[in-house]
């Protein structure tokens, strides 16, 4: 038998903050539209209260060049909302980005919550664990002291303290 095997790298753990945030951090460029062209639902009720996603037009993002690409040229079919202007796609950007910054925070609150609860859980268990152990060589002591004086069956609880 060949005990030799294929070597790997070794592959260290990165900030677990690093991994997160890339996570949790959205990726779009534009947080009006998130990079579709149509600005988001909860967004546009922001500024058009009544707002229905299945009947409305669609709210065309003016904060990037998306909704230029993808969606402008069904304006003449009568689907498009161009009213929702530059200002107001970019006002909306902001809002959601600032969202996002407090959703992520909240998040990362949470996270760090857990993992403070799961390593004090963890230590309270290998405590247990631990006064177990202690036990368990307690009463192993204590059986091998009453075997040597021969006569360990009728120790009892309460000589215990004046055993020794
Ligand atoms: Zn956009």
């Amino acid at each position: 038998m060949d005990f030799e095997f294929e070597q790997l790298p070794s592959w260290t753990v990165r900030p677990e903050e690093e991994q997160e945030k890339e996570i949790f951090q959205p990726q779009w460029n534009c947080f009006c539209c998130r990079d579709t062209g149509k600005v988001q639902p909860e967004l546009v009720r922001r500024v058009i209260k009544s707002y229905n996603y299945d009947k409305d037009r669609i709210p065309m993002c003016q904060n990037c060049n998306e909704g230029q690409t993808r969606w402008a040229h069904l304006n003449e079919l009568g689907v498009i909302d161009q009213r929702l202007t530059f200002q107001i796609c970019k006002k909306l950007d902001l809002m959601s980005r600032e969202d996002w910054k407090q959703t992520v925070s909240a998040w990362f609150e949470m996270a760090r919550l857990r993992v403070s609860k799961e390593t004090s859980e963890i230590a309270q268990e290998h405590n247990l664990r631990r006064r177990d152990r202690i036990s368990e060589e307690f009463i192993l002591a204590k059986e091998k002291h009453g075997k040597a004086r021969g006569d360990w069956e009728v120790v009892k609880e309460d000589e215990e303290e004046v055993q020794e």
